[in-house]
């Protein structure tokens, strides 16, 4: 039986049901279903949102980074730079540009990406950077802009788990690149009623190509002279996110609270020095609260059996993917990212979640533990 479930979106649908409903309805009766008043007015919104001049709304958030890396013609003989820890896209979206992932690893506290070591792997054939805020918290940004910068390279954001985060000096997550990529996928922080991405910018040349490879690279239309693919974005996912938008910022403060909470109670229940809990640092939404345990798999299998759902993001390491073999990474390469995988479990950290389903769960892991 779930007693917490790890994310639970029926409460948060209950109170948004009937606007909801009738933004769908909207579409119905529009009969319009890809790109359209819709999509033009939640890409307005959301970089409205993020404070950047484009947004340009995507199939999905791989889609957004492959048409980012497209847009600025990554392709065979390039490298692009990532972190060796995040979701599998961050990395795939480079090898099927036909470019080479070059991986780094990330920094113990802040499970993003070293930014100098990043900075240090920059080579001639470096066409692009991109750090993920893994979890909702935002990457070191300035060593990377700065390389970027001195070496003509561009800066993608995978953004796709931390819409509405803040670095230290309270820029947006996914504006601080030359490109940034959101998701919303539903167990992201906004996610819609199926997938649906976006690639946001500053600048007017990436924004029109964006735009033309989203379109199967026709501009004008019949007339190509790239190749993109089909990345739009569905008006009925628009519809549904435009309703969700204005909530983002409330959504985003209760996980924070959350996770003041959990640390509070991991205090009270004398935890802390067995349990590790991610940092408190300004801006980070908490799109995952994730917690560092040696006896990782027996704990979970504990709070499973108590009801208590929980996820590991991600067991295996980008650079000891099967499928990335022919990259030549071994295990040992990125201690720390393997180190991770081993030992970080995601407990349930939602808005709606309560107080008691929050000591239910600490308290279960303190039994666990033993
Ligand atoms: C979810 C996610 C993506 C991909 O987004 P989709 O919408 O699922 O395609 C990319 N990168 C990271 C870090 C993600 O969490």
């Amino acid at each position: 039986m779930t007693k917490v479930p790890l994310l639970d979106l029926t409460a948060q649908y209950a109170t948004l049901r009937n606007e909801i409903r009738a933004a769908i309805d909207r579409v119905c009766d529009s009969q319009r279903f890809i790109l359209g008043p819709e999509v033009e007015a939640f890409e307005a919104e959301v970089a409205d949102y993020c404070g950047v001049r484009h947004a340009v709304g995507m199939s999905s958030g791989t889609d957004a980074l492959l048409a980012a890396l497209m847009a600025i013609g990554v392709g065979p003989g390039d490298e692009v730079i990532t972190t060796a820890y995040s979701f599998f896209a961050s990395a795939a979206v480079i090898v099927r540009t036909g470019a080479r992932p070059v991986f780094v690893d990330i920094e113990p506290e802040s499970f993003n990406m070293d930014a100098r070591a990043a900075a240090d792997m920059i080579t001639p054939r470096t066409r692009a950077i991109i750090p993920v805020h893994l979890y909702g918290r935002m990457a070191e940004m300035y060593p990377l802009t700065e390389a970027a910068r001195k070496h003509g390279i561009t800066v993608i954001e995978d953004a796709a788990q931390a819409l509405s985060a803040r670095d230290a000096d309270g820029r947006m997550a996914g504006a601080l690149g030359n490109m940034g990529c959101f998701s919303f996928f539903p167990t992201k922080n906004l996610g819609g009623f199926g997938d649906g991405g976006m690639t946001v910018t500053d600048d007017d040349v990436q924004a029109g190509m964006l735009r033309v490879i989203r379109m199967q690279g026709g501009a004008p239309k019949y007339h190509h002279k790239v190749v993109g693919g089909n990345f739009r974005l569905d008006a009925l996912q628009a519809a549904v996110l435009r309703v969700k938008l204005p909530h983002l910022d409330r959504w985003s403060k209760k996980r924070r609270a959350n996770a003041e909470r959990y640390r509070a109670l991991f205090a009270e229940a004398g935890l802390t020095d067995r349990v590790r809990l991610p940092e408190d640092v300004p801006g980070h939404v908490y799109n995952q609260f994730v917690i560092r345990v040696p006896e990782r798999d027996a704990l979970r299998n504990h709070l499973t059996e108590k009801g208590i759902g929980t996820e590991i993001y991600y067991p295996i390491p980008l650079h000891l993917q099967e499928c990335f073999k022919e990259l030549g990474y071994k295990k040992g390469d990125f201690p720390v990212a393997e180190a991770l995988a081993r030992h970080s479990l995601a407990l349930p950290i939602f808005p709606e979640l309560t107080d008691e389903q929050q000591a239910y769960v600490v308290q279960a892991i303190g039994e666990g533990l033993g």
